[in-house]
């Protein structure tokens, strides 16, 4: 979808009532992008048998916090569900505003927080 270049990933955050199904083929293709085996992806990316962990603001563990647009740090490893959405359907995030009411606000904190604490860390 030629918008997701251009998008910072609104569907990359969990909300409630939605989930991202991980499935063996996702793991084992993560495990080879890291060169690890299965288990050990499991164990790293796994909040449970079925889903990634989150950040604290619910964003996917692999969305990258500095960036606005290309985000996903496994892009050619990302699993089925994430390449799969939206599914040949317009993207629900941007004709929705009440899904980008609740997104916007978490994406402009994470980024937020990100950039002072780089900008504190180089200042001391
Ligand atoms: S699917 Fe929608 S929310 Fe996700 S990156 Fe593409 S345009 Fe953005
Ligand atoms: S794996 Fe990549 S595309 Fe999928 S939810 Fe995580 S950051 Fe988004």
């Amino acid at each position: 979808m030629n918008y997701c270049n251009y998008c910072p990933g609104y569907c990359c955050y969990r909300l409630k009532g939605s989930v991202l199904l991980i499935d063996a083929e996702d793991i084992n293709r993560l495990a080879r992008y890291f060169s690890i085996t299965d288990g050990e992806a499991r164990k790293r990316f796994m909040e449970n048998r079925h889903t990634f962990k989150v950040k604290d603001d619910g964003s996917c563990i692999f969305q990258a916090r500095d960036k606005m647009i290309k985000r996903c740090t496994v892009h050619e490893a990302r699993p089925r569900q994430c390449r799969m959405f939206p599914y040949n359907s317009p993207c629900p995030y941007l004709e929705r505003e009440d899904l980008l009411a609740e997104i916007q606000p978490r994406l402009e904190a994470g980024l937020k927080n990100h950039w002072l604490k780089k900008s504190f860390s180089q200042n001391p």
